[in-house]
């Protein structure tokens, strides 16, 4: 094009040759002009004498026209595509610091969330059952609380005891908390279970049921743990004392029900991808655990809106 355009029919001669490359750089430094918007180029720099700079070329410019008539030239377009090159070569890389940072985040935990656990008795199904309240006023945007049921031995913060199951609790940037909580089967009927999350209150509510055995009335009530002694029942927790007593569960001497939280790693491997999906971070032994109770394992978390 550009030769056409020098060699056009009736204009012949050195002089109208230079007017023409004068005229080409014209159109060119009006086609920068209107196509380019100065104040975004990151390579254009107004130095301190009052000329302009190249900061990709390291070029002189005496004025913006003339810098705009070089980011067209050979040069500029040269190193601009030099530079994509190199920048596309590191762009794999790009976008995992940015997950990373991500998931750095999610790793700060801000501590453990308040909460209420209500028990209830039904008189008329004589079933006992356990209301809980879990308060997440920081949760991250779109966030929802997730809910896992874990058995004893599952878990690896106490000692394994099965007359006991966990029920945990994880909602970034919270701490995960886990309430014990009897191993008696729980009534899943929909009347029954339900979760649900108030975005609003931000509020994440879960009500159980147990399961009525049917010897259990002839039966003596459970021993107490070994930490309270052969006799006495756990003296109630004082009322607004924080996490570590919640309110113990059920009529009968039941256990004091600890809440904890997923500490540091304790040496173990990563839990299984199951469990690492579910509530990453708590710790789990690395068989697959065997039937929890009854209770089936939970859904995999929604996907993110
Ligand atoms: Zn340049």
């Amino acid at each position: 094009m550009d030769r056409e355009w020098g060699s056009k029919p009736g204009s012949g001669g050195a002089a109208s040759a230079q007017n023409e490359a004068i005229d080409r750089r014209e159109r060119l430094r009006r086609l920068a002009l209107e196509t380019i918007d100065l104040a975004k180029d990151p390579y254009f720099m107004r130095n301190h004498l009052g000329s302009y700079e190249c900061k990709l070329c390291l070029t002189l410019h005496n004025n913006e026209g003339n810098y705009l008539a070089h980011t067209q030239g050979k040069r500029h377009q040269t190193n601009l595509a030099k530079r994509a090159a190199r920048e596309a070569k590191d762009a794999p890389a790009q976008p995992q610091p940015h997950k990373r940072k991500l998931a750095l985040k999610k790793s700060v935990k801000i501590g453990r969330p308040g909460y209420r656990v209500t028990k209830q008795f039904d008189p008329e199904t004589k079933q006992r059952s356990l209301l809980f309240q879990i308060e997440y006023p920081e949760i991250e945007d779109n966030a929802k609380p997730r809910h896992r049921f874990m058995s004893s031995f599952e878990q690896r913060v106490q000692a394994c005891d099965k007359r006991y199951q966990y029920l945990l609790f994880a909602a970034e940037p919270y701490e995960t908390v886990g309430f014990k909580i009897p191993s008696t089967e729980i009534d899943k009927a929909a009347n029954k279970f339900f979760t649900h999350w108030d975005p609003d209150s931000k509020m994440f509510t879960l009500q159980l049921y147990f399961k009525v055995k049917p010897q259990e009335p002839n039966k003596p009530p459970p021993p107490p743990p070994p930490s309270n002694g052969p006799s006495a029942p756990p003296p109630p927790p004082p009322q607004g004392l924080p996490p570590r007593m919640p309110p113990a569960p059920g009529s009968q001497p039941p256990p004091p029900p600890p809440l904890f939280t997923n500490g540091p790693p304790r040496h173990m491997p990563p839990p299984p991808p199951m469990v690492g999906g579910q509530m990453g971070g708590y710790p789990a032994r690395p068989p697959p655990p065997p039937p929890m109770q009854g209770f089936p394992a939970q859904p995999p978390p929604p996907p993110p809106r």
